[in-house]
């Protein structure tokens, strides 16, 4: 097969974070996973009868994040997977959607040696303890840890993980591929999984974070002018109201909005005393306008 048949993605098979069943793989668990995971097959929806829709891992480590905690306290740490498909037109559709992020869920399926108690160690394959998974005891939340496995049977994408981390990990390209600033925006806005950025795709974000702080500066310059000069002629216009009152309106109004409002004061004030404007007034629209604002 050459490599441009082959389609790759990687995806995070498991972690050591407490799963909606309250399970978790023990760290040394993982270890042993991505042994056993590499080389096996991935299905659909558990379904068997997609025989041409499967995916094979190729490689699996373990990836410990000593910065970031999962809900334990301790270090958080992924078995993260490599996997490869044919590049075929039935598969085209699920490429796709790998692509997209939409296919994002896996499921495992293994067996473990061991199941035990994570309050007082106790053997869950020989009876329950006084512990039921789901409680807390103590400020710590009861569940089974899972560890030492003995077979990995297979891993599938599904609808529902019970591992809440577990998903096919959006992968960037480099730079001479398709991901532009704009892709990595709107990731950031729909994606749900982790998102990791190369150095390239890092400094653009920031410049355009950059950018955009410069152009929010000017906003607000901006906004602070109009409103202070909305203040000033609804003053005129209407001196009862105060100026308090009107700072606090002019700041709740969207831009639009404060435009026209302080173009009515304008109106307004003028029939009150004849204005000689700090501001070249703007183009003077029909007065029927100005009823929208009397208070
Ligand atoms: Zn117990």
């Amino acid at each position: 097969m050459n490599p441009d048949e082959v389609f790759t993605f990687s995806l995070v098979l498991c972690d050591n974070e407490v799963d909606r069943d309250f399970e978790r793989f023990d760290t040394a668990a993982l270890q042993e996973l991505a042994c056993l995971f590499t080389g096996k097959t991935g299905l659909f929806n558990h379904s068997m009868d997609a025989k041409d829709q499967t995916a094979r891992i190729y490689k699996a480590r373990v990836i410990t994040y000593s910065e970031r905690l999962n809900s334990l306290g301790e270090a958080y740490a992924c078995l993260s997977a490599a996997a490869y498909m044919p590049k075929t037109a039935k598969n085209a559709d699920l490429m796709a959607e790998i692509d997209a992020g939409i296919k994002k869920e896996v499921s495992v399926g293994c067996a473990v040696g061991r199941l035990y108690c994570s309050v007082c160690g106790a053997d869950r394959k020989k009876g329950n303890c006084s512990h039921t998974k789901g409680k807390t005891y103590d400020g710590k939340l009861c569940h089974t840890v899972l560890g030492e496995p003995l077979d990995a049977y297979e891993w599938s994408f599904v609808a529902v993980p019970a591992q809440r981390a577990a998903g096919v990990v959006k992968k960037f390209k480099n730079k001479k591929e398709d991901y532009t600033l704009e892709d990595i925006l709107k990731f950031l806005e729909t994606g749900e999984e982790e998102l990791t950025l190369n150095r390239d795709e890092k400094q653009a974000l920031t410049e355009k974070i950059k950018e955009l702080e410069a152009l929010a500066g000017e906003g607000r310059a901006y906004r602070e002018e109009l409103t202070a000069e909305a203040v000033r002629l609804g003053l005129i216009a209407m001196p009862q109201i105060g100026s308090d009152s009107l700072s606090a309106i002019c700041s709740r109004l969207p831009l639009g909005e404060l435009k026209e409002l302080k173009q009515a004061f304008y109106q307004n004030a003028q029939k009150s005393v004849p204005l000689k404007p700090q501001l070249k007034p703007e183009p003077q629209k029909e007065p029927a306008a100005n009823t929208d604002y009397q208070i």
